[in-house]
């Protein structure tokens, strides 16, 4: 996601430490504190400037929606949303999911979300992919059993890499949809990324992975 640089970004995410939670780590095991109630426990990884989880977040007002982002001036617009949006069920972290186990318990997530993923189709960047083992591991460790990994992306070769790497880690697959928009799956929530794909014709792909302990 090409982005301008917004150099006022951190002071209004700092402004807003409510929203966009400081030291994340300092919450894993104890996220329903900071919701304020006990709730199934969603998370976007690499949420961008948030449509989907607010989105979310509005359909789903019993669940609590948590997006990490990497990119300050990316998320910042995430915060905007859901500031106007005035909703209560969603928190935010500027960081790398690689970061994930420090900031979530073991088996405290019920859903995980990857949606239009930096491909990194280079095989010298494999390790980058969002589904690549290392990161597929972090998954496992904080979802609980039949956790589920909510996949979507318009890139074909993501997909094939994504739907490889779930079944061999030991991820069941299910719902797989080679083209989501005509298929008959109800709840979708568009992402910034997916209305700008799929106002061009693109196919979007979508799977779910679910996790066996
Ligand atoms: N999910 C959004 C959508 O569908 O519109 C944004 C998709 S964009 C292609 C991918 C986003 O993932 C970028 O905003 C990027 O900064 C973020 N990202 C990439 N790697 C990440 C990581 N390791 N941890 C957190 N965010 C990451």
């Amino acid at each position: 996601m090409r982005v301008r640089h917004k150099p006022w970004a951190k002071n209004k995410l700092k402004q807003h430490s409510d929203i966009v939670i400081v030291s994340p780590a300092y919450c894993s095991g104890e996220w329903y504190d900071v919701f304020g109630r006990e709730a199934p426990l969603h998370v976007e990884i690499g949420a961008g400037k948030g449509q989907f989880i607010v989105g979310m977040a509005q359909k789903y007002p019993d669940y609590d929606f948590i997006g990490i982002e990497l990119n300050e001036s990316i998320i910042v617009s995430a915060l905007q949303k859901c500031l106007d949006a005035k909703v209560g069920n969603v928190r935010l972290i500027r960081a790398d999911a690689r970061g994930l186990t420090d900031f979530f318990a073991e088996d405290e997530v019920d859903a995980i979300y990857l949606n239009f993923s930096d491909p990194w189709p280079k095989k010298r960047h494999e390790k980058r992919r969002l589904t690549y083992s290392s990161f597929l591991a972090r998954y496992e460790y904080v979802l609980k059993n039949n956790g589920v990994i909510n996949l979507k992306t318009d890139n074909q070769g993501f997909f094939e890499y994504s739907l490889e790497s779930l079944s061999a880690y030991g991820f069941t697959l299910r719902n797989i949809s080679l083209d989501l928009h005509r298929s008959d799956f109800k709840d979708n929530v568009l992402t910034e990324y997916e209305e700008k794909f799929s106002e061009k014709g693109q196919p979007i792909y979508r799977c779910e992975a679910v996790c066996h302990e």
